[in-house]
């Protein structure tokens, strides 16, 4: 029975616990706790919930592709109104009278919807359980790599390692023993696919004997069981670029788990880790630094030398700078990039931070203590005053 006869009998919207007109929203919501709750890895040997977790599947390969969602609505509203698919109505009472339909077959070779879900949630395990011998899309594969500020802030081009499946050394991903080569499916001649003719349907579906390679392989490699893939120890060169930020996630195309049965592989995903540094911050493409300078430098303005991740400028602080005021020093921060992906090149900001000793001698002491008879007014005298205010404004 193909996949869409069962259109005509299998209420999908049953399955998932949904009403007909459910969002796709709430049908993906759905899905995914019952294909979570279902997942063989969560349930080993339970055939009941196997069983159930492939209804499960089947009922979203097609309710959570628009268009497949559009062609099953069409199919049922047929079944409400007596048609089966072996008796249609007259011509044109439900629309496919004489007709002939080439449904493109619902569980095709690639995977779709169904595995990209799963892999968001179970890391990929539950991938791939359609057929033994179908092209598979390797999976995509997540590593880390630990890098320095100073690699972060200018990009970098280094190298992470790890085991995963990669092309068979043996066969050279053919599959076929060393000496022997994959031959055209006797079934399917090649194409990958079958007619399979019911009634005024004509249904295409993946051809069993290949699993849609058009190929099959008479004496399998020893090393990949005709899989084309081994695990493997990898080396993979990663371009880190300008200006990555902790946490972030770099796309290796292609770069992930090698496809089994002659499919395409997976994408690399390297999370970065960017070790802090001693002396500067970052946000965005703007470093940050506190500097350090005296209250005489603060009140009476000062040029001040202050490092830079090259090296060092020289920054003029005006006269009468408070602490905490961030004076901005064009440049020196992050550098942009030529293709604008990561924005204009950043800034480095200086946050002054005035120092009050902690110790003085006796030069010192006195000198403070000249300097606050000079300043005899009181600096809180403004709060006061708004506080009084404010009473008076209340009452
Ligand atoms: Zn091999
Ligand atoms: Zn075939």
């Amino acid at each position: 029975m193909t996949a869409q006869r069962e259109w005509f009998e299998k209420d999908y919207y049953a399955v998932l616990g949904v009403q007909p007109g459910a969002t796709a929203k709430e049908l993906s919501r759905a899905y995914k706790k019952l294909a979570k709750e279902h997942h063989p890895d969560f349930n080993p040997g339970n055939k009941l919930a196997e069983d159930r977790f492939k209804e499960v599947n089947e009922a979203y390969d097609v309710l959570g592709d628009a268009e497949k969602r559009a062609e099953y609505d069409e199919v049922r509203r047929m079944v409400a109104s007596g048609v089966g698919p072996g008796g249609f109505g007259p011509p044109g009472a439900g629309g496919f009278g004489g007709q002939t339909f080439q449904f493109d077959d619902a569980f095709g070779a690639q995977g779709g919807a169904f595995s990209d879900l799963l892999g968001g949630f179970l890391g990929g395990r539950g991938r791939n359980r359609r057929s033994a011998t179908a092209a598979q899309r390797g999976q995509d594969l997540e590593t880390e790599l630990h890098l320095s500020f100073e690699d972060a802030v200018r990009g970098v081009t280094s190298t992470v390692r790890f085991r995963a499946d990669a092309t068979c050394s043996t066969c050279h991903g053919s599959g076929a023993a060393p000496g022997t080569s994959p031959e055209t499916c006797p079934q399917c001649h090649g194409s990958g696919s079958i007619a399979v003719d019911q009634g005024p349907f004509s249904f295409s579906q993946v051809c069993p004997t290949c699993g849609g390679r058009g190929q099959v392989i008479p004496t399998p490699c020893a090393t990949c069981h005709g899989r084309g893939v081994e695990m493997r120890a990898r080396e993979v060169k990663v371009r880190v670029p300008v200006g990555v930020t902790d946490g972030q996630r770099i796309r290796v195309k292609g770069r992930g788990a090698a496809g089994a049965n002659g499919g395409p592989p997976g994408d690399l995903f390297v999370v970065v880790h960017v070790s802090p540094h001693p002396l500067f911050g970052r946000s965005g493409n703007d470093l940050t630094i506190r500097l350090p300078v005296t209250f005489a430098e603060a009140t009476l303005g000062a040029d001040v030398k202050v490092p830079t991740l090259d090296g060092q400028v020289t920054v003029r602080i005006p006269p009468g700078t408070p602490s905490g005021k961030v004076l901005r020093v064009r440049g020196h921060g992050v550098p942009g990039d030529a293709n604008g992906r990561n924005g204009k090149q950043g800034d480095l900001l200086v946050t002054v931070d005035v120092q009050v000793p902690d110790e003085l001698d006796e030069r010192q002491r006195s000198a403070v203590e000249e300097l606050a008879g000079a300043f005899d007014t009181d600096p809180r005298a403004a709060l006061f005053a708004k506080q009084d205010n404010d009473r008076s404004s209340d009452g």
